[in-house]
């Protein structure tokens, strides 16, 4: 690891200030970052712990209501907390879920939410700094191209990285149309709707997200959607805990009478970022219930999906993955 500044800000204020400087990354659970600065992967100069800041700002680790139905998540409320909070189990079981199949009860316990929205890839040529990544290093290559590629995304892709995004909370959030609040230099804040807050890697897969240097996540806020009461997580991935999706759906219906009058379909563990289908939302609704409507939908889903060498199965994999959660959902 190499040597570091470490400062703990004490408001949002004094952390936007410090964390504006060149190099400069805050720390909440350090799950991630703390991982790949032992890695050499991050080498940031100046480490800005914002765990107190709550002390100052409490609603930055609350979970509270919003007008309408909503929710309101603190960008430093833990994991555990917000899986568990009686509201979003209750309002959005899919995001409840999400969380408690994203890792260990200890690190639920420590990870934040607005850290989990920004994990880096687990792409394994990314945290190895001997190998080419233009991701970590722009311009010096994709090993993963022409390397092992099992895991790697088939949605979303280009010829510059083909990396998945981790996170499951990301997939249920991208689902039910979250947003992200962000605060920057003169307590300037920014509402980004989910949708927009990761970007495909296109020319340049080191940006993963329109976050600018030095702001800093407060809140993501889920809108009120009835028909996230009924919704679901399913996460299918190589062992049955402590790993990341091959492929998973969030998905939510309103279902009237066997037909499906709305849904909510969005897929992780194949696409580069956070991957929302409103083709196969548009798929299914109006239509019954049925087998043959979800595989329509999943097949729509998958559409333009472009395998590698290695990871082929995965497109058939999140096609069974999304028919399955949609059983599931309805039944
Ligand atoms: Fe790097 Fe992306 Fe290629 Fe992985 S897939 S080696 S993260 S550029």
């Amino acid at each position: 690891m190499r040597p570091f500044d470490y400062a703990r800000a004490h408001d949002a204020a004094d952390a936007i200030q410090r964390g504006s400087a060149t190099g400069a990354r805050y720390v909440a659970g350090g799950t991630t970052l703390i991982d790949l600065m032992k890695l050499e992967v991050e080498t940031p100069s100046h480490v800005i712990d914002v765990n107190a800041l709550p002390s100052a700002e409490p609603a930055l680790s609350q979970i509270s209501d919003l007008p309408g139905g909503g929710v309101r998540i603190g960008s430093l409320a833990r994991m555990s907390d917000t899986a568990w909070d009686s509201r979003v189990r209750e309002r959005y079981p899919m995001l409840s879920q999400s969380l408690l199949l994203a890792a260990s009860g200890q690190l639920r316990n420590m990870a934040s939410i607005g850290g989990n929205i920004l994990q880096r890839t687990r792409c394994w040529y990314f945290r190895d700094t001997v190998m080419p990544c233009n991701k970590r290093e722009p311009g010096t290559g994709c090993s993963a191209l022409h390397g092992i590629n099992r895991i790697h995304a088939v949605l979303g892709t280009s010829e510059h990285c083909i990396a998945t995004h981790p996170s499951d909370l990301a997939v249920a959030l991208a689902a039910l149309d979250a947003t992200v609040r962000v605060r920057g230099a003169g307590g300037v804040e920014r509402a980004i709707p989910f949708a927009e807050f990761h970007v495909l890697p296109d020319d340049h897969p080191e940006r993963e997200t329109t976050l600018r240097h030095g702001e800093l996540i407060t809140a993501i806020d889920v809108p009120a959607l009835a028909l996230a009461r009924r919704s679901l997580y399913r996460k299918v991935r190589d062992r049955a805990s402590f790993a990341f999706a091959l492929a998973s759906a969030a998905v939510a219906v309103d279902l009237a009478g066997g037909t499906i009058r709305d849904a909510r379909v969005a897929l992780g563990g194949v696409g580069t970022k956070p991957w929302r289908s409103r083709e196969a939302e548009q798929a299914l609704a109006g239509k019954p219930a049925t087998a043959a409507t979800f595989r329509d939908a999943a097949e729509i889903a998958m559409r333009g999906a472009v395998p590698q060498k290695d990871n082929a199965f995965k497109i058939e994999l999140a096609k069974r993955t999304l028919v399955q959660a949609l059983t599931e959902v309805t039944a």
